[in-house]
This record gives structure tokens, sequence and C-alpha cells, in this order.
């Protein structure tokens, strides 16, 4: 996937990991600096690249398949010391790939704004879009439409809120590889999961308009499932956590509240996760784990996540934030609503709530936030970051007539209509 073509017209150069092999000997696995291609276009010896066809939803980058054969290189190449013990080598890769983690953090952290940006479109557009008759209403008086609006822009003040915590628990930590890979892939995978359900959600509650990339919400969409693969698919890295963390080599940062609603959901589906791993058979590669864990590793990292994005929006509400955006109570209590809506059946099942207390707390949550709806929606902030023609009646006009058109004799001008 890296962008290795010559297209750019500039000259690339990648790290590139290869086994090391000395006189017979292999030295495990290495990073090397490698020219690419020069200014002029052309491809290094050895170096062959294969462009891949345009990606939906992404702006143009050239990704493409790289290969090399007995590509000539100095011996400063290699990156880092030689050193003798396999020890050694492991401790050399592990250094050499640490900013994996810094990437699988900083890029998912985008998804706060993409979540805003997202949600301020679909508000926009169902504020002036209008159905019925004879009077017409904004399609954004009904709760369905205005039900997802609302949790998307609370999720976007959460994570944006939990990226900065994320953040600074993540350099209070360098040096610690597995909570580095803890702090890193619980905020990816609550994030990146959440994100992509919300948005293929908001595509819909955008009818047709939402389809098409010119009103961001699908491409933004797009780009961000490119993200939640690349450093790492989502999923991977959630079975890597889950295993870890069952098999005890390390745990998640502990609850500041154990009694709050969704540390106590984290702590009970740990538990039950734990309860079946000690009755399986064939430890943590064996068929039963495969069958009965890995289909739980998503939900269970993602309940961490949850109740540490809580706390870190919770900590900004209380103490106030210099950064990120601002916290309200209608905000924590919406996600939070939103979080046990995603299981449901734990808290019935545990006695902590009815059905239908669950689903009125629910209702009461969306309709709370309300009042701070419009403001969110036509927050200016973000003005510049929205170019896509379905929010305005005249943006959509002049967008229509920028669109080849064809008449035929007597025919009317299709006009924009919202
Ligand atoms: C936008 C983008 C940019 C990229 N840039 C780069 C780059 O610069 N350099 C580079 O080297 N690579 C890059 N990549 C590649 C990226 O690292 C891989 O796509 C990613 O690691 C997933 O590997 P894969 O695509 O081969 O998927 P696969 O490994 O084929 O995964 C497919 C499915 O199999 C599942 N799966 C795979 N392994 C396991 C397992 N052990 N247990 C359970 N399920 C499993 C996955 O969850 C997924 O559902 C990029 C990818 C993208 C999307």
């Amino acid at each position: 996937m890296p962008p290795s073509s010559p297209h750019a017209g500039m000259a690339r150069t990648a790290v590139v990991f290869a086994q090391l092999v000395v006189a017979g000997k292999h030295h495990g696995i290495r990073p090397f600096v490698v020219p690419l291609n020069d200014e002029s276009g052309a491809m290094s010896r050895g170096v062959s690249c294969t462009l891949f066809p345009g990606r939906p939803g992404a702006k143009a980058i050239d990704h493409s398949s790289t290969s090399f054969t007995n590509v000539p290189l100095p011996a400063g190449a290699l990156l880092g010391r030689m050193s003798g013990s396999l020890e050694d080598e492991r401790w050399a890769f592990l250094h050499a790939i640490h900013r994996v983690t810094v990437g699988t953090l900083c890029l998912s952290t985008s998804n706060a704004t993409v979540l805003r940006v997202s949600g301020c479109i679909a508000g926009r557009y169902s504020a002036q879009r209008r159905v019925g008759a004879p009077k017409a209403v904004p399609i954004i008086s009904f709760s369905t439409q205005h039900g997802p609006i609302a949790r998307i822009l609370a999720h976007a003040v959460v994570f944006d809120n939990w990226a900065l915590e994320s953040t600074q628990m993540f350099m209070a930590s360098l040096g610690k590889l597995d909570m580095l890979n803890v702090i890193g892939g619980v905020y990816k995978a609550t994030v990146l999961s959440y994100t992509q359900k919300a948005l293929s959600d908001l595509v819909d509650r955008c009818g047709w308009q939402g389809l098409y990339a010119h009103n961001q919400i699908s491409e933004l969409w797009l780009a961000e499932k490119g993200n939640s693969i690349a450093e790492g698919d989502f999923v991977v890295l959630c079975i890597r956590l889950t295993s870890e963390i069952l098999l005890g080599r390390y745990a998640p940062p502990k609850a500041r509240d154990a009694q709050s609603l969704l540390a106590r959901h984290e702590t009970g589906v740990w538990e039950e996760a734990r309860q079946i791993f000690a009755s399986l058979k064939g430890g943590h590669r064996g068929p039963e784990f495969n069958a009965r864990i890995l289909p739980l590793s998503l939900p269970l990292v993602q309940a961490t996540g949850q109740r540490m994005a809580y706390e870190a929006a919770k900590y900004a509400l209380v103490h106030g934030s210099a950064h990120g955006l601002t916290m309200t109570p209608q905000v924590l209590d919406l996600f939070e609503c939103t979080c046990i809506m995603e299981d449901p059946s734990w808290y019935v099942e545990n006695g902590i709530m009815s059905r239908q207390e669950l689903l009125n707390r629910n209702v009461n949550a969306v309709e709370n936030m309300l009042p701070l709806l419009g403001e969110m929606i036509n927050d200016e902030a973000v003005d510049a970051f929205i170019v896509a023609p379905m929010v305005k009646e005249d943006r959509l006009a002049s967008f229509f007539s920028s669109l080849p058109s064809f008449h035929g004799l007597g025919a009317d001008i299709i006009r924009a209509k919202l």
C-alpha cells in the first residue's frame, strides 16, 4: 500500500524491514533506508512498483505494491546496531517498530474531527430539508434524524477530550511498550468501530445526497475505513490485546470510579470472558479459544474504551479543559446512554435497569441534548471544513448549475431543491 510510484515527480525513500543475513548467519528483521526512485521518475535498481487503481473515498494517493530484488545498498543503509543475542534482536525489532503504536493513536484521533464535521453536515442538511404536506416540516424534527446526529456530535466531543487524555497517558508511558499498545489499541478500536457504524448510518440519513463524495460524509467514512486497516487492522489489535490481558501479561489502566455504570459493565464482561477462558481446553491458540473468545475481543476492548472515554470526558467536565471541545452534562449523559444501549442485555440480566428504564433513559438523554443541538450543528469553527453543497439551498443551486445537463426543445431547466 505505501505510495512508492514515480507519479509524484519527486524522489521517494522507504524504510524497508528485511531479514539481515551476514555470512550465512541470521541477525533478525532489520530496518534499511532504501531509495525507491529519483526525481526524474527512474526506479532504483532492483525496485519494482505496481500502481493500484484509485481507492474509492480517498483523495488521490498512489497506493502501490512494492517489491525488491537484489537491491544494492551501502552498509550505512542499515538502521540501528548489529547485536549478538536473540533477545537483543527481538528488542531491536520492537524498538524499530515502536512508531507504529504512535501511528495507531495519532491517526485514530482524526475520527473525533470527522464525526464533528459529518454531524454538522447531516444536521445542517436536516434542518433545511422539509417534507410533508400541506405544512412541510424540517426532517430534523424526527427523532430518527436528530437522535443519530446528537449522538454523533456527543461522541465527537467525548472522543476529542479522550484523545487529549490518551496522548498525555501515552507520553507518560514512553518506554513501556505494552502500555503504549493498550492506550493506542483501545483508543483505535473503540473510536473507529463507533465511527464506521455511525457514519454508515449517517449516509443513509442524508438520502441520495449522502451517497456522493462531494457531500463529504461518505468520503470521510471510507477514508477512515482505510485508517482502520492501516497500522494494523483493529480486529487483529483487539484479538492480541484480549489474549494478552486474559493471559495476565498486562492490564488496562484501572477504573477511577469502579461504581460508574460503564466501569461495572467493563468489569462484568471481562469477568465473563475470564470464566469462559478458564473453562476452555487448548489454551489461547486452541480451537475453543478461536470459537468462543475471538468474537468477544472487539466488544471487550470497546467496553474498556467506553469506560476510559467516559472518565476522560467526566474529568474535562468537572475540571474544565483548556483544550478540546467543551464538555457538558448533556453530552456526557448521551454518550453514556449510547454505550449502554450497545449491550442492553447485560444491564437487564444483572438487575441494574429494566428494559423500559433503559429505553426511557435513552429518550431523555436525546431530548436533553436538543436545546444544545442547533448551536453544535451551526458551530462556526467547523464552517471552513464544510464544502458539501447539500447544506445550503444556494450552494446546492450553484453546484447543480455546474453539472452537465441536456435539454430537449421546450424543456424546463431543472432547479436544485433541498
Ligand atoms: C490506507 C492504507 C495505507 C497503508 N500503508 C501501508 C504502508 O505504508 N506500509 C505498509 O507496509 N503497509 C501499509 N498498509 C497495509 C496494512 O498494514 C495492511 O493492510 C494491514 O496490516 C492489514 O493486512 P492485510 O491488508 O494484508 O489484511 P489481512 O491480513 O488479509 O486481513 C483480512 C482479514 O483477516 C483478518 N485477520 C488477519 N490476521 C488475523 C489473525 N491473526 N487473527 C484473526 N483474524 C485475522 C483481519 O481481521 C481482516 O478481517 C496500508 C493499508 C492501508 C489500508
